[in-house]
């Protein structure tokens, strides 16, 4: 790739060296060095923000002295379902519809990173700002048509009680957190609830690392029961909302887990080696063709049981999972076929496939940013 490796790639490459040989370059925090030392000084202008902001933070000039870095999580695919309503004619949205990015909560619409939409399997660079923007733009309208569909009248004229009803269970666990007496800390607790989701759960999974990750996240659910606030007052409580809010995360964890664990295939950033499709290797071209038929073959299978949304439904008991169908009928999935012997007669195959299905192979995507 020269020095434009995708950045599942160049991530990958850094977790094994720092997670699996254990080669980080600082003991106690994996990182691996980005020297762009030799980078003639003017190209600067084009790296300036990154400089920059390496600069404040690390305290260390990465024009003289390599920098440190190690991949962080900065973007959740996934998130809370929301319904549309799809125009038949056209394939895209009715605008308007009071169903677009109405979660299952009646009135509760949700928009940008915290819905589950536009995004693939793998991340591309600018998504967030479809998500923002496009989820962003096409909520008002729905919104306006879901309230004026409503009966006429005013919060107020409900009764109190609903309100209080709401509430109350919320004060309770409130006062739990807050008069709580454990020896647990919740801090301690949220670093281990990261640390053990960073190395399993992130870029690279196994199945009985999964597992293991799920007896842990059920351990650290049981050591959060017993936790005790450093802050016990009632008002601007930072400890408290992070302790609350290290509840939903355990909540969170385990649905991102148990969701991973039960995904047997390998794509994009769901990346689970003992279930990759098998690269083509062969030399003689005539076998190289039919590793890539076979290639193809298993890819459509793959897609046939798995190209589904992972939705999880709370229950008190844990989250269930079920799945749902994907509608790609205007971009149809095609083979990622970076780094793979034979890439173009793969591609090849694939076309031909798609063609023979009377479907037209979608064409290169522009790179993205
Ligand atoms: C380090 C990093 C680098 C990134 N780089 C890129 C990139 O290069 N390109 C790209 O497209 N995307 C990038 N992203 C992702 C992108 O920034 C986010 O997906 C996007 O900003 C999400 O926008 P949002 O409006 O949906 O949510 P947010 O920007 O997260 O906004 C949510 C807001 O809600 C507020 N909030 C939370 N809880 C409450 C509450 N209880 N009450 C009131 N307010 C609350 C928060 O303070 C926040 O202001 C990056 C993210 C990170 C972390």
């Amino acid at each position: 790739y020269g020095n434009l490796v995708p950045r599942d790639i160049a991530t990958r490459e850094i977790f094994d060296v720092c997670v699996r040989q254990g080669l980080s370059v600082e003991k106690d925090r994996p990182c691996v060095y980005l020297d762009l030392t030799e980078l003639p000084a003017e190209t600067h202008h084009k790296l300036e923000g990154i400089l920059e902001i390496y600069e404040k933070f690390q305290g260390v000039d990465p024009r003289t002295t390599p920098m440190k870095i190690f991949p962080a999580v900065h973007y959740s695919m996934g998130g809370l379902w929301v319904d549309y309503e799809k125009d038949e004619k056209t394939g895209g949205l009715v605008i308007g519809s009071p169903r677009n990015q109405h979660s299952n909560v009646p009135g509760l619409f949700v928009i940008g990173e915290a819905d589950y939409q536009y995004h693939g399997a793998n991340r591309l660079g600018a998504n967030s700002l479809l998500s923002c923007v496009f989820s962003g733009l096409i909520v008002a309208p729905s919104v306006e048509s879901w309230l004026s569909s409503l009966p006429h009248g005013s919060a107020e004229d409900r009764p109190v009680s609903l309100f209080d009803g709401a509430v109350e269970p919320h004060r309770k666990r409130m006062e739990e957190l807050i008069r709580g007496d454990g020896s647990e800390n919740p801090y301690l607790l949220h670093r281990e609830l990261g640390d053990w989701m960073t190395r399993n759960v992130t870029v690279v999974r196994h199945n009985k690392d999964l597992e293991a990750t799920l007896e842990k996240i059920d351990e650290l659910r049981s050591r959060y029961r017993r936790v005790a606030l450093a802050d016990r007052s009632n008002w601007t409580n930072q400890n408290f909302s992070f302790t609350r809010a290290l509840g939903d995360m355990l909540l969170l964890a385990e649905v991102i887990t148990r969701g991973a664990l039960m995904r047997n295939e390998c794509r994009g950033a769901h990346f689970k080696p003992e279930f990759q499709i098998p690269s083509p290797d062969a030399d003689d071209p005539a076998a190289l063709r039919r590793q890539a038929e076979q290639w193809c073959r298993a890819f459509r299978e793959k897609n046939e049981k798995w190209l589904k949304t992972t939705r999880a439904h709370y229950t008190p008991d844990g989250p269930t999972i079920t799945y749902e169908e994907v509608d790609t009928s205007l971009i149809p999935p095609r083979p990622r076929t970076y780094g793979l012997k034979g890439a173009e007669i793969i591609e090849e195959v694939w076309r031909e496939h798609e063609r023979g299905q009377g479907r037209s192979p979608v064409a290169e995507p522009a790179a993205a940013s």
